[in-house]
């Protein structure tokens, strides 16, 4: 039996009913076999970042998982599709986009997997929502550095 691996995971949406599809997304990642949904964050509002279209939605999950990186992945991914991710270019809007932020400390440098996930740093809407349910996962001189990206919490 292969080593369980604590995991987060990065939602995100910004086209249709967002908070539905982020909602559903925690819901399904729940769901998969050898994945068990750990922590949650609230949902958060984000203006788009290298990208255009409505705000987006932003939650972080964490997940203890048999999987490997890959796996999950390739889980992920079946999911995003599900959801009737179109991916016609580049930073397009996006019904969801789910990214894996840390596998345990997995570090990992190939374009189908970079681990940690290499933009995570610059990003408030992950670090925000990663800093309330894993303190330990942010340094403060992260936080600092995206304090002037505007995110707000949204009502539970
Ligand atoms: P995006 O359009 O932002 O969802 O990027 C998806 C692409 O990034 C896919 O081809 C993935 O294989 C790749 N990728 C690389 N590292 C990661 C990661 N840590 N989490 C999710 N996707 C990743």
């Amino acid at each position: 039996m292969r080593d369980l691996t604590t995991a987060y995971i990065g939602l995100g949406a910004n086209l249709g009913d967002a908070c539905a599809a982020v909602l559903q997304a925690v819901q399904d990642i729940a769901a998969l076999d050898c994945v068990v949904l750990t922590r949650q964050s609230s949902l958060y509002a984000s203006a788009p970042v290298d990208s255009h279209g409505p705000d987006y939605v932003n939650a972080v999950v964490e997940v203890q998982t048999r999987l490997r990186a890959h796996e999950l992945l390739a889980q992920l991914q079946a999911i995003e599709t599900r959801a009737g991710r179109l991916r016609p270019y580049r930073n397009a809007p996006r019904t969801l986009d789910l990214d894996i932020l840390l596998f345990g400390d997995t570090r990992m440098d190939s374009p189908e997997l970079m681990l940690p996930h290499p933009r995570m740093a610059q990003r408030a809407f992950v670090l925000v929502p990663l800093a309330e349910i894993a303190p330990q996962a942010v340094a403060a001189g992260q936080m600092q550095a995206v304090q002037g990206q505007t995110i707000r919490k949204l009502d539970a």
